[in-house]
């Protein structure tokens, strides 16, 4: 269940029905594979702002995003029932991937690009350096303003935990959250080292 709230924002009631429902059909879809539950969802819809979470179970999307199609809200339902993550690469990446996969609507950070194709753009972008996923300094060097490395570092912390779901754990999202999410410990949920898996991953990318 998904109960909406609207605060200073200007929006059609049906607008606000049609999000709701969308966050309702999501959020049954993430409880059964993300294979957690926080109770009934509160929606509130505002004026300005970003989307962003806030546990135990509410969610905020600004109206613009319902304007232009781009309302993740799959993206933050899924950080309030993945809490205790050990990196915000992790973190992000999770919600990235859900939402790509499992979202109705696609946004914020690939928009029309799948995530991997996201990355690789960012990859080979020389105006910002995320070249790798341990730019958990990334997320929190990027000033209010400093959208381009925002957007890299959310595509590459994406396109890498798609990968290792779907590639190194063949689509086993609950071994990714109960070893390597909560943990952070890379050689022992995949049995490789860090740099061997960049290496990999990136490989992985160029093929793509
Ligand atoms: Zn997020």
């Amino acid at each position: 269940m998904v109960c909406a709230v609207v605060r200073g924002a200007g929006v059609a009631p049906g607008d606000i029905q049609r999000l709701a429902d969308q966050a309702a059909r999501e959020r049954e879809a993430l409880i059964v594979y993300l294979g957690n539950d926080v109770g009934p969802i509160t929606l509130v819809v505002r004026g300005k702002g970003i989307a962003r979470h806030k546990p135990p179970a509410t969610i905020f999307i600004p109206v613009r995003l319902i304007a232009k199609s781009t309302a993740i809200t799959a993206h933050e339902t899924t950080h309030l029932l993945t809490q205790g993550w050990a990196s915000r690469v992790l973190k992000e990446g999770l919600a990235v991937y859900t939402q790509y996969r499992l979202g109705e609507q696609q946004g914020w950070p690939n928009y029309r690009r799948s995530v991997h194709a996201a990355a690789r753009r960012w990859i080979g972008d020389d105006s910002v350096t995320v070249r790798t996923p341990d730019e958990a300094a990334a997320f929190r060097r990027a000033g209010k303003g400093d959208t381009k490395l925002k957007l890299a570092a959310y595509s590459v912390s994406g396109s890498w935990v798609m990968w290792i779901v779907e590639r190194k754990l063949g689509g086993g999202i609950r071994r990714f959250l109960d070893t390597l999410y909560r943990k952070g410990d890379y050689e022992a949920a995949l049995g490789q080292h860090y740099p061997a898996l960049v290496a990999e991953w990136r490989a992985y990318l160029q093929a793509h």
